[in-house]
């Protein structure tokens, strides 16, 4: 697979919420072009992909958070807060991000849910982080520090002091008890395939293929739940089976996560008209035919209302 990493960092939220990304694939050095109309192509781009980075930085965090309970020894702590810092970002694009959406060196907040910890202890959308328990940011290799400072001491510690500068340059130190979410991160590939995955058990990734394919967030919802599924369920090699499962548990952490996971019928039966092979069954049942699939989660759709409609806790039965 293509391994362009488009760095969601999704930091805390996942990233923010958790994990954070990290940019290890070298970047080719371009000709920057200086004319008005390669400018007014890069802001296009930034636009786009700051959209897509807080659309994933939401859904990750409505799965994460709701679905805590479900996600059993599989928790870590999060501010609610979603990071972008140029370091991330294709080198002709950062000095955009930063016209654009004040997206600079030091990691910014690029996303924050209303209802969040952060949020709740002032932190504004656009806020830059300064220290972490007294840990400045460094001048150089930020994602490092990231990575290695910034992200561990608010998953690991029960209590976190960040320091922020807001974008008229007051300061501001949150000191917070982090709240406890599944600790898988996401990211975001530039790979055109229509698909999501997970790696190695440790996260989740959509690529940009879904998301724009996708016609609504609850289908990319579904999509990430049911990654989210896979990872809470340890599976490694995909099977039918396996596929099954996820399939049932993530449509009810898409419904517990306050998406509607009926949309994701569309999405199915638009992906089998474009790619008939998957009407059927392989030789092995590696990959289950998307008629039974969408029987299947139409069943766990069925089982959801059911519950609503008698007022039941959206448990699934497994
Ligand atoms: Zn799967």
């Amino acid at each position: 697979m293509r391994r362009t990493r488009t760095v969601i960092s999704i930091l805390l939220l996942t990233l923010l919420f958790s994990g954070c990304v990290s940019s290890q694939k070298p970047f080719v050095t371009p000709v920057i072009l200086a004319d008005k109309s390669a400018e007014a192509l890069r802001e296009r781009a930034v636009d786009l992909q700051y959209h897509r980075q807080r659309q994933v930085m939401k859904i990750w965090h409505r799965l994460v958070k709701e679905n805590a309970e479900l996600c059993q020894q599989n928790l870590h702590g999060s501010l609610e807060i979603g990071l972008g810092f140029a370091g991330l970002y294709f080198p002709p694009l950062r000095s955009v991000y930063k016209d654009r959406w004040q997206v600079g060196e030091r990691p910014t907040i690029i996303y924050l849910p209303e209802d969040g910890v952060a949020a709740r202890g002032g932190v504004q959308l656009g806020d830059q982080i300064t220290a972490v328990n007294q840990q400045p940011v460094p001048k150089e290799d930020i994602s490092t520090w990231v990575e290695e400072i910034l992200l561990p001491a608010i998953r690991n510690q029960e209590r976190v002091s960040l320091s922020l500068i807001h974008q008229d340059g007051t300061p501001l130190t949150l000191t917070q008890a982090p709240t406890s979410v599944c600790r898988f991160p996401v990211e975001i590939h530039d790979d055109d395939g229509i698909y999501a995955a997970t790696v190695e058990g440790r996260l989740a990734y959509a690529t940009q293929g879904i998301i724009r394919f996708v016609r609504d967030e609850d289908q990319l919802a579904w999509a990430l739940g049911h990654e989210l599924a896979h990872l809470i369920m340890r599976h490694n090699q995909p099977n039918a089976e396996r596929e099954y499962s996820a399939d049932y548990l993530g449509t009810y952490l898409t419904a517990r996560a306050g998406y509607d996971p009926a949309s994701i019928i569309d999405f199915w039966q638009r992906l089998a008209t474009e790619t008939p092979a998957t009407i059927e069954m392989t030789d092995h049942m590696q990959h289950p035919s998307v008629t039974i699939r969408i029987e299947q989660i139409q069943a766990a759709i069925k089982e959801i209302n059911d519950k609503k409609a008698n007022q039941q806790k959206l448990l699934p039965n497994i």
